[in-house]
């Protein structure tokens, strides 16, 4: 899959578009003004691999609390805001790294050059974003209701109003709940402007169907070559839109940091704990950054050699378990000391 090369913008110092790449992003669901839980917050989606994070700004108060909020945590912050473009300079001047906000919706151009004008000196760029639920009525009556040309030509107006400004420090975000739509209408961007593409499936819905429809919706897009940065959104921990995000980019060869576990799915011939080890494994397993492949497998009939693309793994027994490094036995171990013994195998590499 050959990436579409669009321009590359710096949300503080991470670089979004071009050839940089692709970024996890995640929304807060903390008051941005409870500097405590907004803190505890960040550092937690930091520690999952959350890139950028983005944060509601609702009143002054929360557009002040940037400052201090960026003092103790090390990801690009993100201000979401509506309309009111004084707190969107508010914000800047807080120091947060991009803005998530429609010219169209702040009013008078004198308001709009005064956001840019703060965006110019600081290099802060702007998200666009348009949701299938919001377009404007002029547009919905133009191209009949919602569809791939009402999206992005409404986000295409917003656009324009910044370049006018000659402001092209630009993303683009495209959200529909319907994956079909959100697919269509990110290839109709991509094919229209370059500019660098957040993707996302919006309103996606509960952890398990939502996870499934983000990575159908952005998975395609991804293996089209379309998309610069990613959010899952999940009605749930943000933790989990940041473990799902990567692990969409992971599956496709587009993160190339972590453990990516493999493991069968069982059969009558397993005779061991395999569930429970994969889950242990997992848990135990999702601080390591070096790239690794580990396998888990049922039987040491077809374990190792189904799974030879592995750095190393385990083949479940009777009770007990093989080792294996690149589909070669290596060690025999008791069942309830595979995972230790996997681990001390991981740090010896
Ligand atoms: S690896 Fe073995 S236990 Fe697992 S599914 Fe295949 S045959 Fe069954």
């Amino acid at each position: 899959m050959e990436r579409k090369r669009t321009k590359k913008i710096m949300v503080g110092n991470v670089p979004v578009g071009g050839d940089s790449p692709i970024t996890v992003q995640s929304m807060i669901n903390t008051t941005t003004k409870d500097i405590k839980s907004t803190v505890e917050q960040i550092k937690r989606l930091e520690e999952a691999g959350c890139d950028i994070i983005r944060g509601a700004i609702t009143d002054f108060d929360d557009a002040k609390a940037i400052e201090e909020i960026k003092k103790s945590t090390n990801i690009p912050f993100i201000a979401d805001i509506q309309f009111d473009y004084k707190l969107a300079i508010a914000a800047v001047e807080s120091g947060a790294d991009c803005l998530r906000i429609n010219p169209g919706n702040i009013g008078s151009e004198v308001k709009v050059r005064e956001v840019i004008d703060c965006c110019k000196e600081r290099n802060v760029p702007i998200r666009i974003g348009v949701n299938s639920g919001s377009i404007k009525k002029e547009y919905l009556e133009k191209y009949n209701g919602v569809n791939e040309n009402s999206m992005v030509y409404s986000a295409l107006e917003h656009i324009r109003l910044l370049e006018n400004l000659n402001y092209e420090n630009i993303k683009i975000s495209l959200k529909a709940s319907s994956v079909p739509l959100t697919i269509k209408s990110y290839e109709k961007m991509s094919q229209m402007a370059d500019y660098p593409l957040h993707l996302g499936v919006t309103e996606a819905g509960p952890i398990w169907r939502g996870t499934i429809k983000s990575s159908v919706g952005m998975g395609t897009l991804l293996a089209m070559g379309i998309g610069d940065t990613i959010r899952v959104s999940l009605t749930g921990d943000p933790v989990e839109e940041v473990r799902v995000g990567r692990e969409i980019l992971r599956s496709l060869n587009l993160l190339e940091e972590g453990v990516e576990i493999i493991s069968c799915p069982t059969c009558g011939r397993t005779k061991i704990g395999l569930i429970d080890l994969v889950e242990e494994a997992e848990k135990r397993l999702a601080g390591i950054k070096k790239p690794l492949k580990i396998a888990i497998m049922g039987c040491p009939v077809n374990g190792p050699g189904e799974a030879k693309e592995a750095d190393i793994g385990i083949a479940g027994g009777l009770g007990e378990g093989l080792i294996f490094k690149k589909g070669v036995i290596v060690k025999k171990v008791k069942e309830e000391n595979l995972i230790d013994e996997l681990i001390k195998e991981i740090e010896s590499l």
